[in-house]
């Protein structure tokens, strides 16, 4: 099979349900919807319809009830466990919407961390890290932690952290939502850029509509299911 043609992403009838005490949350209800490679597409939908726990799966941070899902062409499900921490490590970058980083680390030593798990020798990790910092405007910024950063700084800090490992796709979780609309605006440019420039793929959630006008593709889901899919104009 031809892995870069095939989607970045394909669901095939995904379903997710929580199991709380006696009581079932159904959070995904079949979501069959494909991604292509270089795509920019935002995922939009009230609280509670979805999008996180989506998010989840086609990051393998978590298995669905029912349904499949297919990165690169490959059946996720068929992975072995040290597989699926290979595609989670290397070929997706993670943003979240509190940053996720450690409080009291450098934001080189930050941005470091996937490469630790990667097994890259140190003088590479050093460099590395310098040069995504370098690439988000942080260059003169590399031994802040993050309490003396903005909480814009700290969100590119995180990109750094998720593009380290040159995945070909990152997927971000309301990454504006914590931000003032200036650094929100600063945030989305700057994933303009890394896909437009670098043809990263980019999944972006978010519930407001100037965040998601950004994106070429917007999915709206409701109640676990995809209830209008639609192209942006350039
Ligand atoms: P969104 O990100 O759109 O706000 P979520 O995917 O977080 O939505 O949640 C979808 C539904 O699943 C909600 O009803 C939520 O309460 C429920 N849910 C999410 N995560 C869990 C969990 N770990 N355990 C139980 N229910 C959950
Ligand atoms: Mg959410």
């Amino acid at each position: 099979m031809d892995l870069l043609a095939a989607p970045v992403i394909e669901t095939r009838e995904l379903r997710k349900t929580y199991d709380i005490g006696s009581v079932q949350v159904h959070a995904l209800n079949g979501v069959s919807v494909s991604i292509d490679r270089g795509a920019f597409t935002a995922v939009m939908g009230a609280s509670g319809s979805g999008k996180s726990t989506f998010m989840n799966l086609i990051g393998c941070l978590d298995q669905p009830t029912a349904g499949s899902i297919f990165l690169e062409g490959q059946d996720v499900a068929k992975m072995t466990r040290d597989q699926l921490a290979e595609v989670r490590n290397k070929r997706i970058g993670f943003v979240f919407q509190g940053f996720n980083l450690l409080s009291r680390t450098s934001a080189l030593d930050n941005v470091s961390l996937p490469m630790l798990y990667a097994s890259v020798p140190k003088e590479e990790r050093e460099e590395r890290s310098r040069e995504a910092l370098t690439s988000v405007g942080l260059g003169s910024r590399l031994r802040h932690t993050p309490t003396e950063l903005s909480g814009g700084q700290q969100q590119r800090v995180a990109i750094a952290r998720a593009l380290v490992n040159r995945p070909s796709l990152i997927l971000a979780d309301e990454p504006t939502g914590n931000l003032d609309s200036h650094s929100g605006k600063e945030i989305m440019e700057l994933f303009r850029g890394l896909n437009e420039e670098r043809g990263i793929t980019i999944v972006i959630v978010t519930h407001e509509a100037d965040i998601a006008a950004w994106a070429r593709r917007v999915i709206t889901f409701r109640d676990g299911e995809i209830v209008d899919d639609k192209a942006v104009a350039a």
